[in-house]
């Protein structure tokens, strides 16, 4: 029998969020590269963290993450009262949609946005605004022109997934120069590490109250399993945000296994010159075999094929090598295959099929 029980405006018009495959009928070894994961894992001193943290399992975890906020300060420069930690930092986007939008209320995405800025908004039962991008980068005049006074936040990921295009900060600092003071703009720096000198928008933050930047240690880190990232605003901002956060939203575990993580700036380092010597050395491969292919500031490559067939097609020869990349025809990118950085050996086999298909070898 089905129930009368009715949902809040909205969340019925979710369709669910599809993440990157892992499986492949019939292979028991796959490469997966289809969730921007780290191809090195994460830092052994994330490891040792996590095994002394069994002992503490019967205890609550402190519910104010002081421990974690203050390296996370301590490492990146920021005031650690303006810090909060989230179950990933879809997390911390939940809350700040949760906190700040509402039924009535515009929520500006981008054209080839990252899924979940949807997914929220209808959430809260907010109407999606989609800017359209210019030639797959973020276009601010585009997002200043869609401005309302109804529009109370704008999700940009930069770098942007799955484009890996970057907005230097002068344009993001127009776009928030150029905004209402009652609008929110969330610069989403999941790839931050990624760009060599980048501060994922902490001078912005401490320049304009109406800017928040949010991270994660699902990327660089390696720590997707986990479930950790953090957000940094204004004062208020923080104050509301953690008015409407689990008391134990983390565990011991995940906070102790970031602090360690956070702390280890060479396996960081490490990784971020290997991924962007092997970004562009697939990106130079795919260029000479006539597949186009934007620069990326991230962990992953976007190649544009000729045509969706063409994309469908290398997509099947890689499965057919056991290798997972992601089809983004639901980021409004048919012909695209978003392939994620891995080591060296992942790279030259990604390369070699692609090539073999093209008839290039
Ligand atoms: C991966 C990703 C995230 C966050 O992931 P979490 O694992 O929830 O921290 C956020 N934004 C973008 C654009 C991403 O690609």
């Amino acid at each position: 029998m089905a129930s009368k029980i009715t949902p809040q405006p909205g969340i019925m018009d979710i369709a669910l969020y599809v993440s990157g495959e892992s499986k492949l009928e019939g292979k028991s070894e796959v490469l997966k590269l289809s969730s921007n994961e780290n191809p090195y894992g994460f830092s052994d001193k994330a490891r040792e963290a996590y095994l002394r943290t069994v002992h503490n399992l019967h205890r609550y975890p402190n519910t104010d993450h002081g421990p974690l906020r203050r390296a996370i300060g301590e490492v990146h420069g920021l005031d650690a009262d303006r810090i909060i930690c989230g179950v990933g930092s879809d997390e911390v986007l939940q809350f700040i949609t949760q906190a700040f939008a509402g039924p009535g209320d515009e929520i500006i995405t981008t054209e080839h946005g990252f899924s979940m800025y949807p997914i929220l908004a209808k959430m809260v039962g907010a109407t999606e605004v989609e800017v359209k991008e210019k030639d797959r980068r973020i276009d601010v005049d585009a997002i200043l022109a869609a401005v309302t006074d109804r529009t109370r936040i704008i999700f940009v990921a930069n770098p942007a997934n799955p484009t890996g295009t970057y907005l230097e900060q002068d344009e993001v600092r127009r776009l928030a120069a150029g905004l209402p003071d009652t609008v929110l703009l969330v610069h989403d720096g999941a790839y931050t590490e990624f760009v060599e000198g980048a501060d994922g928008g902490a001078a912005l933050v401490d320049e304009f109250p109406n800017v928040i930047m949010t991270r994660t240690f699902s990327k660089i880190y390696g720590l997707g399993g986990l479930r950790i990232g953090w957000g940094y605003a204004a004062r208020d901002i923080i104050d509301v945000l953690n008015r409407i956060r689990q008391p134990f939203n983390l565990s011991d575990t995940q906070m102790t296994v970031a602090e360690a993580a956070v702390r280890d700036i060479a396996f960081v380092e490490k990784c971020r010159s290997d991924n962007a010597r092997l970004r562009d050395f697939m990106r130079n491969a795919f260029l000479q075999m006539g597949v186009e292919c934007d620069e990326s500031h991230a962990n992953f490559v976007l190649a544009r094929f000729a045509s969706a067939e063409e994309a469908a097609a290398v997509d099947a020869a890689l499965k057919a090598d056991g290798i997972i990349v992601r089809r983004v025809a639901g980021y409004k990118l048919p012909t695209g295959l978003r392939i994620t950085v891995g080591d060296e050996a992942a790279c030259r086999r990604v390369i070699h099929v692609v090539a073999t298909y093209k008839g290039v070898r």
